[in-house]
């Protein structure tokens, strides 16, 4: 089949609204102008109700392991201690950032797929309460799982530890609460739900993190909070050059966001991740992560003889749907889908479809059409 029209089911990046590519194709403006200051200020203040927060959202020109790193070298210096959680390929990026920038990282392992345990972080806490933060992922992308942040904010606002919260593919997919649950940083990057091309991350700080980045002697520049702190919320502007573009495509984005309204942007994901997950259970797949399945992007197993990496190239190359494969120990085990960014429930039967016909190409016995069946009949009652 000739392979016109492509799709994509990526969990990051994803596919980008018409009205936010033309948003970005607009003339490039010069960045230390009202009318610049105006869109950085409006973009910062929408941001706010994703990360249920009234702190400042700040806006870096980086992916999303900028504003990891920003968290890392602003809230700790080198030789301090921090608890991590690793539970997939996210989880353990906060562990090399710790050991790059001479931090010990004690690390609380997660099997893939499962949900970290709050306990397992006051354990952690009582046996090294030398740790001056724990970072987290909100949803671990790798695995498609998500973890219980209120749960476990709720253990570390009774310390001194601060709590950093990885939010990509949770900010824009279901409700944060950064203030309400007690997080210290919370981030997120560009290329997920919110709907844009990648290059920008956004972190925002709670009043005990900002008064440990003031005093914080670590060294840095580009990611120096402090200093983009005081130039977006006092000088209305960036401490480099922004990445402009991105920053009007995010006004653009978050005003769609705003307008549909943020409970049905999450309602949307539900249904859209509750149909995938339906279409793969039809299909005779299991779930990676059945406890608590992330609402952003679905994990499903393929079954044994069958190389899930065989299933996404031709998905991508021989049908034009792209998803994506498993890492590390998931390699070939696992086909994630993607369900955020400019998606709506209907997209999840070309999905659906696609799985169909790739997996049967493979040899795997189902009933033909029980997928999409599925993915349809979740749309239907929801409507
Ligand atoms: C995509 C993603 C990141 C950021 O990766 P970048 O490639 O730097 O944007 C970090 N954490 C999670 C959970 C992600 O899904």
């Amino acid at each position: 089949m000739s392979v016109f029209k492509k799709y994509l089911y990526t969990p990051g990046p994803v596919s980008v609204p018409p009205e936010v590519l033309l948003e970005m194709a607009r003339p490039i403006i010069h960045h230390r102008t009202p009318e610049f200051s105006a869109a950085l200020d409006s973009a910062r203040e929408r941001m706010r109700p994703l990360f249920g927060t009234r702190q400042e959202v700040l806006l870096l020109a980086a992916s999303g392991s900028g504003a990891m790193e920003a968290a890392v070298t602003n809230l700790l210096a080198p030789g301090e201690a921090a608890i991590f959680v690793n539970g997939g390929k996210f989880g353990e990026r906060w562990g090399k950032l710790l050991a790059a920038h001479g931090m010990t990282g004690h690390e609380v392992k997660v099997e893939w797929g499962r949900p970290v345990r709050p306990e397992q972080i006051q354990e952690a806490l009582r046996s090294h309460p030398e740790s001056r933060a724990v970072f987290m992922q909100a949803s671990e992308t790798s695995t498609c799982a998500i973890h219980p942040v209120a749960d476990v904010a709720a253990v570390t606002r009774r310390g001194e530890a601060l709590l950093v919260v990885d939010g990509i593919t949770s900010v824009g997919v279901f409700e944060q609460k950064m203030d309400d649950w007690g997080v210290d940083a919370f981030l997120t990057g560009s290329q997920k739900a919110l709907m844009l091309p990648p290059g920008l991350a956004m972190i925002a700080l709670s009043e005990r993190a900002l008064q440990r980045t003031a005093r914080n002697r670590t060294p840095r520049f580009y990611f120096d909070l402090n200093r983009e702190l005081k130039a977006q919320r006092d000088e209305h502007t960036t401490a480099w050059t922004p990445a402009v573009s991105l920053i009007f495509g995010l006004n653009k984005s978050l005003e769609l966001i705003h307008g549909e309204t943020l409970p049905r942007v999450y309602e949307r994901h539900r249904v859209m991740a509750e149909a995938t997950r339906a279409a793969g259970m039809a299909l005779g797949l299991k779930l990676i992560a059945p406890d608590s399945p992330a609402p952003g992007v679905t994990g499903l197993l393929v079954p044994d003889g069958i190389d899930s990496g065989k299933i996404v190239r031709m998905m991508r190359d021989e049908l034009g749907v792209s998803v994506q494969g498993g890492q590390d120990q998931m390699k070939g085990r696992l086909v994630r889908i993607g369900h955020m960014g400019y998606l709506g429930p209907f997209d999840m039967l070309t999905a659906a479809s696609a799985l169909e016909i790739a997996l049967a190409r493979m040899g795997h016995r189902f009933t033909a059409g029980a997928g999409v069946a599925a993915v349809h009949e979740r749309i239907a009652r929801s409507v």
